[in-house]
């Protein structure tokens, strides 16, 4: 697949190619666990790593196979890993830079989940992540220390639909010598690409956007290709002989694809957080209209918050598409097609209104999820970043007065009328 097409016939095509067996045009479910060996040299080739291709489905399956190119393809990535949920593909990402007593930088912006699976989970690795607030480059500078491994930030961050500065993130990351992980979730490959901006390794929860419909979890990792991991010593996983492949050095052997093949050999190899085919053909049928939905998400995201900035039973709305935005001005740099379809509104009326306000909506759901074809809605506080302190929450843009909207795809007039009369009830 050449990288001269355009992101619309790359949505449709990179990875695939009609079954050599069958002719079949859409990607099979390869729904097998094993794959026949040509015979005992093919698979002693296949064990060592001296030869590409299917062992065993922990580690790779072909349809699978295809959802890694398509999505390295669109974020401009070499390789990318594909695992059982967005968090998986956080500890994946994260598994062959760590050790026992290590540490990463992490912005105080991001989804719920993550913050405590960086906050508390982690610490039984021996990891540590330590928080900073991403607009300040001095103290995510100073926090950098002898056992930092990493940074990592959301390019469109949860809940509030903040966007991150990746040049100026990336421009530290290069400074400090640190590979910098971009979860771009809420912006998918259409609105933002972070390997453009710097990022060394993009991750995804596939569950949202990618798919689109709200039907299977799954995860991805995009290696960049780009970062040296030789470099400094720090991360001898990749550089350092790999004692379970005959000393196999990952980056000496595979170069820009060392990540890649690590995270499958190593990561997918003994962590097991596998994608299974029938979750991957689902993600794959949705990436195919992605860029459609994602202008609608879009166009209907500003379409709502311009109509929720103006009612008077709204305190804020934190829309970066908003020119009254303090973050107005990156959208055009980081994500010029707009600025996502999540962000947070405050309801005149704190956490009792906002807790009718989520028991009085009609056509949104009030489900823990975002990025589907349906309006969801959810109260933070009460809910997703209910683990946080008061502190931690207001910091993450999930104050006890604020409720986050992932917009869908309806008819923005439905979602308004929707919004107007639950808003109605709520602040009666
Ligand atoms: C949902 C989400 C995750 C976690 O993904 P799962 O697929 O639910 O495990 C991580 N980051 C962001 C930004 C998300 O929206």
């Amino acid at each position: 697949m050449t990288k001269t097409y355009g992101f619309d016939t790359l949505q449709i095509h990179a990875g695939s190619r009609p079954d050599p067996a069958t002719g079949a045009r859409q990607t099979p479910i390869y729904q097998t666990t094993a794959y026949v060996f040509r015979d005992a040299d093919h698979a002693a080739a296949l064990f060592n790593l001296q030869e590409v291709g299917y062992i065993y489905s922990r580690l790779t399956n072909p349809t699978v196979a295809v959802l890694q190119e398509r999505i390295a393809t669109l974020e401009g990535g070499v390789g990318a890993v594909c695992c059982s949920s967005g968090h998986a593909a956080q500890i994946m990402a994260l598994f062959p830079l760590m050790g026992p007593g290590k540490n990463i930088i992490a912005s105080t912006r991001l989804y719920g989940g993550t913050v405590t699976q960086f906050s508390q989970t982690i610490k039984r690795f021996g990891w540590s992540a330590k928080f900073v607030d991403f607009d300040d480059l001095a103290a995510l500078e100073a926090a950098v220390d002898d056992d930092t491994r990493a940074i990592f930030c959301e390019s469109i961050a949860n809940p509030g639909g903040y966007i991150t500065d990746l040049d100026a993130i990336s421009g530290v990351a290069n400074k400090v010598g640190l590979p910098l992980i971009v979860d771009n979730t809420s912006a998918t490959p259409y609105l933002c690409n972070p390997i453009k901006h710097g990022a060394t390794l993009v991750v995804h929860s596939t569950t949202k956007y990618l798919t689109g419909n709200g039907t299977v979890t799954g995860g991805a990792i995009v290696d960049s290709g780009k970062f040296d991991w030789s470099a400094s010593g720090k991360f001898p996983s990749l550089s350092e002989p790999e004692p379970a492949y005959h000393g196999l050095k990952f980056h000496e052997t595979f170069g820009p694809l060392a990540f890649t093949f690590h995270s499958i050999a190593v990561g997918l190899r003994d962590l097991g957080m596998t994608m299974n085919p029938q979750g991957a053909h689902y993600t794959l049928l949705g990436i195919e209209t992605l860029s459609l939905r994602m202008e609608r998400h879009v166009a209907n995201a500003r379409k709502v918050a311009e109509w929720l900035e103006n009612d008077p039973r709204v305190e804020y709305v934190t829309y970066a598409g908003l020119p009254s935005s303090p973050y107005f001005d990156r959208v055009e740099k980081i994500c010029p097609k707009g600025a996502g379809a999540l962000f947070t509104f405050a309801v005149k009326g704190g956490y009792d209104a906002c807790v009718r306000l989520v028991d009085s909506v009609e056509l949104f759901s009030h489900v823990a999820n975002l990025g589907d074809t349906r309006s969801l809605i959810i109260h933070s506080a009460s809910t997703t970043h209910r683990q946080l302190s008061p502190e931690q929450q207001r910091a993450a843009g999930a104050a006890p007065n604020v409720v986050r909207l992932s917009i869908g795809i309806e008819d923005a007039d439905d979602i308004i009328a929707d919004l107007d009369q639950a808003l109605a009830k709520a602040t009666a």
